[in-house]
């Protein structure tokens, strides 16, 4: 197998690194490629920060293929570089599609995996992991073997939101969900600040629930945005249309604050006062932001953080009201920042959901963003919150085991699987992951 030099770099294009790369497209030449050289897989790196970063690494998006799919029952054998969105469009019009999907369609299966993904719908269906039958996972030296909760429940859960640390996922057997329509039925509302957004969240019984938030608002305003609520409607089901591009990195000032401004200020009007009812097909609703390819660039060559975290009923409403003052007040968000609902839905041992709130704000990388990143990461551990590993780029080490309270359990398989640590990526040494050799 040939190994190709490459810039690797997550979605964010912060953390960036030199690496050598394996693309398998078959099994056999997977298991060789182990053996001569055991390093970490990786899918299409869209976590935000390092997670997919390593000296060495397999890039599975090759291994591609779907294997076997049960119409009664909606089970799925595929390998693990199929996309969430391929699953979705193959399997759409014959009635089923992944009970969970993440804002990307993009995603690999191995990837949705190795960090349980959550979706628009996670206080009802849980986490994407919740919805795997069993996983066919390749060690070290390329052997491998077939883990279920019923046959192996602690490798099974520690691979399930386990960043890749317990081997390569070859490739997986999950329960679709059904699919009834081609389109959703969305209710847009403005919200006028947090307190109002949290109360619209807490009584909406919607399947599907996302809300997008100002950052450039303050004072009174502060936390306004828009609620969208969903759930399926009549209508043929639609492929995905072509995306539009930016082809290239934009200049410094594209996110510049007067900018991000104006593109939030018309962004809340194109809702009206009293609310409006739209249709989109499942592609635009579900992945909105795969439109564009490359929107990434719209933050320049420096690129962006994104920091997500989920913070548990009690705290939510006082900690959110310090994170938004002081991402406003820092005067670095973008127009991406969202506000979810999550149940108590996880499937492993480092998976990130907990029942409570969880906020995601992509944030433009200038040097004050480290002062930003690190009060945010301190007020989620005070609030006996998590930040979610697959976007990290600046958490501390020591916040870990307060974050992850299994994750000397997960540990202990990881490096039971991988005693070598052949897969540790630069995300699980910068973080300390695995725990002292
Ligand atoms: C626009 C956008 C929207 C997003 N929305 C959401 C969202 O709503 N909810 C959510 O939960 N996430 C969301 N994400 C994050 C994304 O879904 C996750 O980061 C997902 O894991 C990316 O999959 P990937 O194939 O790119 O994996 P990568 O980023 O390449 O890898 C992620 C991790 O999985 C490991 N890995 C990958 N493949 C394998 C394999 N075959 N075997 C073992 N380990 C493997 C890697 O080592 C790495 O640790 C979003 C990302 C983007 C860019």
């Amino acid at each position: 197998m040939r190994w190709k030099k490459d810039d690797l770099t997550g979605w964010g294009g912060v953390l960036h690194r030199e690496a050598e790369l394996a693309r398998p497209e078959r099994l056999a030449a997977l298991a060789a490629v182990l053996k001569a050289n055991p390093c970490p897989a990786i899918g299409a790196r869209l976590s935000y920060g390092d997670a997919p970063l390593a000296a060495k690494a397999v890039d599975m998006t090759r291994l591609d293929r779907f294997i076997s799919f049960d119409e009664k029952t909606g089970l799925l054998d595929a390998e693990a570089g199929v996309t969430i969105g391929d699953i979705l469009a193959t399997f759409g019009p014959k009635g089923w599609m992944p009970a969970v999907m993440p804002g990307t369609g993009h995603a690999t299966l191995g990837g949705a995996i190795a960090n349980d993904v959550h979706g628009k719908n996670h206080h009802l269906a849980g986490s994407f992991g919740q919805h795997v039958e069993s996983i066919a996972l390749m060690a070290p030296d390329g052997t491998g073997q077939r883990i279920s909760l019923k046959s192996k429940p602690k490798l099974f859960r520690a691979t399930i939101g386990g960043l890749g640390q317990t081997g390569v996922i070859v490739s997986a057997r999950i329960h679709l969900a059904k699919c009834p329509a081609g389109h959703m039925a969305v209710q847009e509302r403005r919200m006028e600040d947090l307190d109002a957004f949290l109360e619209a969240f807490n009584q909406s019984r919607a399947d599907y629930q996302v809300g997008w938030l100002d950052m450039t608002a303050g004072g009174i305003n502060l936390g306004r945005g828009i609620l969208e609520e969903a759930h399926f409607a009549d209508g043929p089901f639609e492929a995905a249309r072509k995306p539009r591009s930016v082809p290239f990195n934009l200049p410094g000032f594209a996110m510049a604050r007067p900018l991000v401004k104006v593109f939030n200020w018309f962004y809340m009007r194109r809702v009206p006062e009293a609310g409006r009812d739209v249709q989109r097909p499942l592609q635009k609703f579900f992945f909105p932001l795969d439109n564009i390819s490359h929107w990434n660039r719209l933050y320049g060559k420096r690129g962006f953080h994104q920091f997500q975290c989920v913070l548990p009923d009690e705290h939510a409403p006082a900690t959110l009201n310090l994170m938004l003052e002081a991402v406003v007040a820092s005067g670095l968000a973008s127009p991406l920042s969202v506000l979810k609902r999550m149940g108590h839905g996880r499937a492993g041992m480092l998976s990130f959901p907990m029942e409570g709130f969880t906020l995601a704000i992509d944030i433009v990388n200038k040097p004050s963003a480290k002062a930003l990143l690190a009060r945010l990461n301190e007020l989620a551990k005070n609030a006996g919150g998590r930040v979610y590993l697959a976007k990290d780029s600046s958490l501390e080490p020591a916040y870990l085991p307060d974050m992850y309270n299994e994750l000397e359990d997960f540990r202990s398989e990881a490096n039971k699987a991988d005693p070598e640590r052949v897969f540790e990526t630069d995300l699980a040494k910068r973080l300390n992951i695995r725990g002292q050799a």
